[in-house]
């Protein structure tokens, strides 16, 4: 069976050390590239090789593609996981790459470009079967089509950019005479954040959850779905707190919106992770978006299905099918993940420094993902995220207890995190029953 000699890991912290940890456990041997405020990282001590790409600044080293490309070449890398966030969902990257014979760990470019903008992610969705939020076909460009179509749907609706992502570009519009000053602002938005100022027009969800599906395709027309993952608790589009399987979904909508979302990315013959992202209201589904590349929530899945999902991406890059079938796959339990960040829990400002004292949490059911360990110094440069606690249980009640359990042991001296919040949060009874919308976090933290 062909498999990997060496795998370059284009991406920090966290998930550069968890993709480290899949190679080494599947022989592969690893490349760790790093910005010059990165030298002392874990990824980088703990790889077989490491490379400096450049400045401290992402641009400058992360999303640098010359440099990436020049370490693979000087150290004969085979093939390249981007990770996610940095160059994982940037089309370009993955052509290059093919194009010196490197493996992207990942769909096609092609895959990538059409879920990339949100238009054509929205009608390739609806093509394939997929639930999606009623609204216009295509982009809307004037006042006049945006009136129209609004009238169709009913008010309210939401102004949102096609070229999208964090959140940026969207306006709604609680009636018409909103919709001028939605447009053009959404539009103006949009220019100036992503320089392309399509933007399309959907129903406003009043009180959705964010539900998304994990598929894996082995892009031949094969593919699974593995359960879902509910990640409503958000802070600015953010999320803070994920759960698999969702409080909100019964066995059998899971299994009905999973095999829909499955055949359709079988029909597309999509390669690789992915994730597809709805918002759920009264029992229905409704696509927003795809995401083509691993998540940060990833392993509230994996503990629920007992798979490790960077293993079969590389596995399916290196032309393996998919190590496992639908039928095979069982939702054991319950899991959740937090997401602790170098950031003060009152005002979420970042709040970089060095770790004084590190004590992770431990014991039956507990996972924690982190680059740090005491006496790291974590750089101001990028995103805020120093490590992931995820919890398992039999049910969501012993998984509650758990989280709170691990929450009491886990210390972070030196620099503020999130830990404070997510200690208050167990203690809200719409927490533990599960009873929260996309909103409930912001009104929560006074923010709405
Ligand atoms: P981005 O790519 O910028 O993250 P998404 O399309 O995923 O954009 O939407 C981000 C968030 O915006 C959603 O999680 C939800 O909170 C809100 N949102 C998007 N579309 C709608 C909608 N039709 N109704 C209500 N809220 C929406």
């Amino acid at each position: 069976m062909p498999m990997f000699k060496k795998v370059l890991i284009a991406n920090r912290g966290e998930i550069a050390l968890r993709i480290l940890r899949a190679c080494k456990e599947l022989g592969i041997s690893t490349v760790a590239v790093h910005s010059t405020a990165d030298a002392d990282a874990m990824h980088v001590r703990l790889a077989d090789e490491s490379v400096c790409i450049g400045p401290a600044s992402a641009t400058h080293s992360y999303l640098n593609i010359p440099s990436i490309l020049a370490a693979c070449e000087i150290t004969g890398a085979d093939a390249v996981h981007p990770g996610y966030g940095f160059l994982s969902e940037n089309a370009r990257f993955a052509r290059i790459l093919e194009e010196h014979n490197i493996t992207f760990i990942g769909p096609s470019a092609h895959h990538i470009e059409i879920m990339g903008d949100k238009i054509q992610a929205k009608q390739t969705a609806k093509d394939l079967g997929i639930p999606v939020v009623p609204g216009s076909d295509g982009g809307v460009t004037s006042d006049v089509e945006a009136r129209r179509i609004a009238a169709e749907i009913g008010y309210p609706v939401i102004i949102k950019a096609a070229s999208g992502g964090g959140g940026r570009g969207m306006k709604v519009a609680k009636s018409e005479a909103d919709i001028g000053t939605a447009l053009s602002t959404a539009r103006s938005e949009a220019k100036a954040a992503f320089g392309d100022d399509a933007v399309y027009i959907e129903k406003y969800l009043g009180k959705p959850r964010h539900i998304e599906i994990q598929v894996l395709g082995d892009g031949q027309g094969g593919a699974i779905h593995l359960g879902d993952r509910d990640c409503s608790l958000q802070r600015r589009h953010q999320k803070v707190w994920e759960e698999a399987t969702s409080p909100a979904v019964t066995p059998e909508q899971r299994a009905e919106i999973g095999g829909i979302v499955a055949d359709a990315i079988a029909k597309m013959k999509y390669s690789g992770a992915g994730t597809i992202e709805f918002l759920y209201e009264d029992g229905e589904f409704y696509f927003i978006e795809m995401n083509t590349r691993l998540q940060v929530e990833h392993p509230v899945t994996e503990r629920i299905t007992n798979m490790d999902l960077v293993y079969e991406q590389i596995r399916i890059a290196a032309g393996h099918p998919i190590s496992v079938k639908q039928e095979d796959v069982t939702f054991w339990g319950h899991a959740i993940e937090v997401r602790i960040n170098a950031e003060d829990p009152e005002t979420f400002a970042p709040s970089p420094g060095t770790i004084s004292f590190y004590h992770p949490a431990g014991g039956v059911g507990v996972r924690v993902d982190s680059g740090v360990y005491q006496g790291y110094k974590i750089p101001p440069y990028y995103d805020s995220l120093i490590g992931k606690l995820i919890v398992h249980g039999r049910t969501r009640e012993e998984c509650l207890q758990r989280l709170r359990r691990a929450l009491g042991e886990f210390v972070v001296d030196g620099v503020k995190t999130t830990l404070p919040l997510f200690r208050r949060l167990i203690e809200e009874e719409d927490v533990i029953t599960g009873n929260y919308d996309i909103h409930w976090l912001e009104k929560y933290l006074g923010m709405k």
